[in-house]
């Protein structure tokens, strides 16, 4: 595991004993709860904090390995926390797919007999009380300007603000105001409640930023007790604080809010609120990928106009789509591993992803063979080789080259076979080795076989093709490599292949960066991001389970389809192509 800033970090603090004197009580609290508690049995406390508003998706997978993996690998904890702090657009489905996801990558939030999963919003009363503190301490105060007034009084990059009239009011005035607010005594808008900074700070971050707004909205786990809501900038740092976070790691966007982070927590520890040592926030840039978009906005946006099938589509990126698509946890952990952590930021190859699945699945999957765009062989002299056309010719093949543990997969030669049509070629072009009239194959794990001609439809459409079994090459008997060929063709026979559906799965956009730019990502959809086809799989597939995942001998890795596949109706689904052929 190679390094990086925030392990180098995590490693000085450890080595400083930065955070060795911590107390945690074994649940969030403010700092008397905590000095009644134990000294921490973790050497680091880390968190992921999703807001319940959409499904994950990749770029999450990477600030999930990344704060899980940080915790597993010195001995700390890791929380997930719900920041369910906006009452809007929160909903109960993406708090259990969110729950579903992280626990499905291979990480849980229970350590040392406790279980840290959090929700925000059930630190509103914290938050409320060190608003009345940073009131009383004459560090905030109600502004009833206008949210344009506001606008023009915060100036921009170049111009200092200019200070909200409301900005003098006593600490009494604005204690009475904010418990008014609280009441559900103003309108929406009516009011804020900012920190008393410095309205000419050159980072705007600073410039009085507001701690809470009122919204007469119903929260879906505080119901209707609140009626005015924190801020998320307010509200992030108490979260981490109450929680004993040590390092909190986010995405370079916050990297101006820092001072702000830093001045609160400061504050409230100075105000005798919140337990020191306190979390430190790190930013790193964010997880970008070619050909997916990665905005839990712009995703919904895909589902709701029903380009996609769902959150859990195939094509999506999200957890619970990569996870129908066939991507496995390993795959998805070992390409966030190796796009590493920086704060340089970039791009990560979408071909990275499909890389770590093969190297996962190549050790793994069980082979199979498979039929995509079937065509029918008829071997013309079955009969007079195997005696009668009702013979069938046992075959059997390993299930893993690698696996000798697993039971070789058996099936079987008849008069028939379905092959790929394009295995065919009246005409060969230069260089095909495959079936042409006149020509030698190696059906696998079977027979050489003469290819005779074809059977064709009054269109000219080629119906079936025919071939000759040549004597005595039938593979693991003696003598069978006598006969060179110096094409092998995978193959079924239509006697016991199973007729499947197959999805065949590629990518939502043809643009590496679909919505860089500003660019309107529904301008480069990918067409043929979904082909369903029927074709015929091997029977040892007979008994595949939702979920069970294997290698088609030529064609590369399928999943039966978590939601359709059912043993006698198989759906089975394309992750990734045995080598990277995109775009090429
Ligand atoms: P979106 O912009 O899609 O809504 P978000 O960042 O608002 O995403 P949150 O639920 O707030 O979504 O994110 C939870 C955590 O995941 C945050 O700490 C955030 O920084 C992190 N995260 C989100 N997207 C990425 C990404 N692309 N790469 C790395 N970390 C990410
Ligand atoms: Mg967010």
């Amino acid at each position: 595991m190679s390094s990086n800033f925030l392990r180098q970090i995590v490693e000085r603090d450890l080595a400083e004993g930065t955070y060795a004197s911590r107390r945690f009580a074994g649940t969030p609290g403010d700092a008397a709860h905590h000095a009644a508690g134990a000294p921490d049995p973790a050497r680091i406390r880390t968190r992921f904090p999703p807001e319940p508003n959409g499904y994950l998706h990749i770029g999450h997978a990477k600030s999930i390995t990344l704060n899980f993996g940080l915790a597993a690998e010195y001995g700390g904890v890791c929380h997930l926390r719900f920041d369910d702090t906006n009452p809007e657009k929160e909903e109960q489905e993406y708090v259990d797919s969110i729950l579903d996801a992280v626990q499905w990558l291979g990480y849980d939030w229970h350590a040392n007999g406790v279980d840290h999963l959090y929700y925000a919003s059930n630190y509103f009363e914290f938050m409320y009380r060190a608003a009345e503190a940073l009131i009383d301490a004459g560090l905030a105060y109600v502004d009833e300007q206008s949210a344009e007034e506001m606008r023009a009084h915060r100036g921009d990059f170049v111009t200092p603000g200019t200070n909200s009239p409301y900005r003098a009011r006593t600490p009494a005035e604005n204690l009475a105001r904010f418990r008014e607010m609280r009441a559900g005594r103003l309108p929406d808008g009516a009011a804020v409640l900012r920190a008393k900074l410095d309205m000419a700070s050159p980072n705007i971050n600073l410039r009085d930023p507001a701690l809470y707004r009122i919204k007469h909205a119903e929260h879906h786990n505080t119901g209707n007790t609140w009626c005015i809501y924190p801020m998320y900038t307010y509200a992030h740092p108490i979260e981490d604080a109450l929680e004993g976070i040590t390092h909190s790691v986010c995405t370079l966007e916050f990297e101006d809010q820092r001072p702000w982070y830093d001045w609160l927590l400061d504050t409230l520890c100075t105000l005798g609120l919140l337990a020191q040592p306190r979390p430190h926030q790190y930013e790193f840039a964010r997880l970008n990928v070619t050909y997916v978009i990665t905005s839990k906005r712009k995703l919904k946006a895909l589902v709701d106009e029903k380009i996609v099938d769902g959150w859990d589509d195939p094509r999506m990126p999200t957890i619970a789509g990569l996870r129908r698509r066939g991507y496995t946890p390993e795959s998805i952990r070992l390409m966030c591993e190796r796009a590493g952590t920086s704060k340089a930021g970039g791009w990560t190859d979408y071909a990275s992803l499909d890389a770590a699945l093969r190297e996962d699945l190549e050790a793994k999957a069980p082979r199979a063979m498979a039929v995509i765009d079937p065509v029918r062989l008829k071997l013309v002299n079955w009969a007079e080789i195997f005696g009668s056309d009702t013979h069938r010719e046992p075959c059997h093949a390993p299930a893993h080259p690698h696996r000798p543990e697993l039971a070789a997969r058996e099936f079987s030669l008849g008069p028939e076979v379905w092959i790929e049509r394009d295995d065919f070629a009246e005409v060969p072009p230069k260089g095909f080795f495959r079936l042409f009239p006149g020509n030698k194959v190696r059906l696998k794990y079977g027979v050489v076989v003469e290819c005779s001609g074809v059977e064709k439809d009054p269109s000219g459409a080629v119906t079936a093709v025919l071939a000759r079994v040549v004597p005595d090459t039938k593979s693991g008997t003696p003598g069978a490599d006598a006969v060179k060929v110096k094409g092998t063709i995978t193959w079924l026979g239509v006697h016991d292949a199973l007729p499947a559906e197959l999805r065949l799965y590629d990518r939502l956009f043809t643009e590496p960066q679909p919505d860089a730019g500003g660019k309107d990502f529904k301008l480069s959809l990918n067409p043929n991001s979904k082909q369903v086809v029927r074709g015929y799989i091997e029977r040892s597939l007979r008994d595949a389970r939702p979920d069970d995942k294997f290698q088609f001998e030529r064609h590369g890795y399928f999943v039966a389809d978590r939601h359709d596949h059912d043993a006698a109706q198989p759906v089975i689904n394309r992750i990734a192509s045995l080598k990277d052929s995109w775009g090429k």
